[in-house]
């Protein structure tokens, strides 16, 4: 029986795969102009990373993770062995604790610099219960700025994502960007006390998991998708009345900066994303025409503590990301799909196979010129050669035929202007363009 795939992997067949390289050059081409440049970090980390960095009571660390295992661990671990924590490997689930990690080890800014703006993109992998637009490896782009603390890099952050959805083409009556302030190490505490008494008051109504997040984390409750937490958690203590003074002024001063771009949000303050390292600013974009329950575009927020617990100098951060796959359902529902593009500018076809060797010259010729060219390698009759060349959607047909060819000619059908001309054998690429 033939091997097929995992479920919740994909694979990118050409059109699509073509899709997501202009959907990467667009976002280094606008992100750039916001000054961020690229920056690729391995797939694969010390697990203690995402523990440390993400948080241990987030599902994305707690069920989420693959962990990767070598055939030598494995072989230790089946032999009752142990194996030592930094040969214990992760198949990165996001990209932020990567990079911070690279930053501080390469001291990408080092004390008074300039904030490093990087951008990455590439697979992550969760083992989430797959379904539609839920992958187990999806594709994120992300950026992540480190090393200012001022409202004015989260603003341009936004605005940048917002810019990129919009010139992808999601209209933008069909996103909604929501966002919140989730406070510091100053005034959090107090916020999460305040909704863990409030959960303790409605604990019948909580589901266990719920009431179990309130003893470690309570905030996560709010993610929680079981209705009856929902009721409660709609009523619970709200972040932004309690926000201390700083947080408060940062968070005014950043919407003030993203209204004054004329872009519009809904302020959620129930909105806290489901990764432990943020303070601050949180955001998310939501696609409303989506035909998937996992509706979640892109989000990121600001991290002022993350650079710290991974063991590096305090530094702020702040960064986001953005998944291919949902952004290519919110297209989708757009109307917008994937079209096969040309792959063949020329194609040259041969009256009978004894012309091949000229026909192999001429498309290297064409290619050496910078033409997209190619030829018959089968068993093919003039007719099939031409379907073939139709099917590419080659722009122009070369045919070679004996007696032309032993005149030094050639014939080159354009197959859109349906023209017929013929020309120098030996000038082919200048004839054409
Ligand atoms: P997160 O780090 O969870 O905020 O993810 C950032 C973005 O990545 C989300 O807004 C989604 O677009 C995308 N994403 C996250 N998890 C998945 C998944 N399992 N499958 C597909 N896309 C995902």
């Amino acid at each position: 029986m033939a091997i097929t795939l995992p479920s919740g992997f994909e694979d990118m067949l050409p059109a699509e795969a073509r899709f997501y390289h202009g959907f990467v050059e667009t976002a280094r081409r606008i992100f750039g102009a916001y000054g961020y440049v690229p920056i690729i970090t391995p797939q694969v980390e010390v697990t203690e990373l995402f523990v440390r960095g993400i948080g241990e009571a987030t599902d994305v660390v707690s069920k989420e993770m693959f962990t990767a295992i070598s055939g030598e661990n494995l072989n230790t671990l089946l032999g009752g062995g142990h194996i030592k924590s930094k040969s214990r490997l992760t198949l990165r689930p996001e990209g932020t604790a990567g990079v911070v990690r690279a930053v501080v080890e390469h001291d990408l800014v080092p004390q008074g610099a300039a904030p490093a703006k990087l951008m990455y993109a590439g697979p992550m992998f969760r083992a989430e219960r797959p379904q539609k637009g839920r992958l187990r490896q999806f594709n994120q782009i992300g950026i992540e700025c480190l090393g200012a603390e001022a409202p004015s890099v989260d603003a341009e952050g936004i605005i940048m994502l917002m810019r990129f959805f919009s010139e992808l083409g999601i209209p933008s009556e069909s996103m909604v960007l929501l966002v919140n302030s989730m406070g510091c190490e100053k005034c959090r505490p107090a916020y999460r006390d305040a909704v863990r008494a409030y959960m303790a008051a409605h604990a019948e109504k909580l589901c266990d998991q719920c009431n179990e997040r309130a003893q470690i984390n309570p905030l996560r409750a709010f993610d929680c998708k079981n209705p009856a937490c929902r009721e409660v958690m709609d009523a619970a203590p709200k972040i932004t009345d309690y926000l201390c003074d700083e947080c408060r002024d940062h968070y005014a001063t950043v919407l003030a900066y993203v209204d004054a771009a004329g872009i519009s949000y809904v302020e959620d303050p129930k909105l806290v994303r489901g990764l432990d390292y943020y303070t601050r600013t949180v955001f998310e974009v939501q696609a409303l025409d989506s035909s998937s329950a996992q509706n979640a575009i892109g989000g990121g927020g600001r991290y002022d503590k993350l650079v710290e617990e991974v063991g590096g100098r305090p530094t702020p951060g702040f960064g986001f990301a953005l998944g291919f796959e949902r952004c290519r359902i919110a297209l989708e529902a757009a109307g917008k799909g994937v079209s096969d593009a040309p792959s063949c500018t020329v194609f040259v076809a041969t009256v009978d196979d004894s012309l091949k060797p000229q026909a192999f010259g001429l498309v290297q010729r064409l290619r050496d010129a910078g033409v997209a060219a190619d030829m018959n390698h089968q068993d093919r009759s003039l007719k099939s050669q031409l379907k073939l060349a139709n099917k590419l959607q080659a722009r122009f047909v070369a045919v070679l035929g004996p007696d032309e060819l032993a005149e030094g000619l050639v014939t080159v059908r354009d197959m859109v202007g349906h023209t017929e001309r013929t020309v120098p054998f030996d000038e082919v690429e200048s004839a054409l363009f």
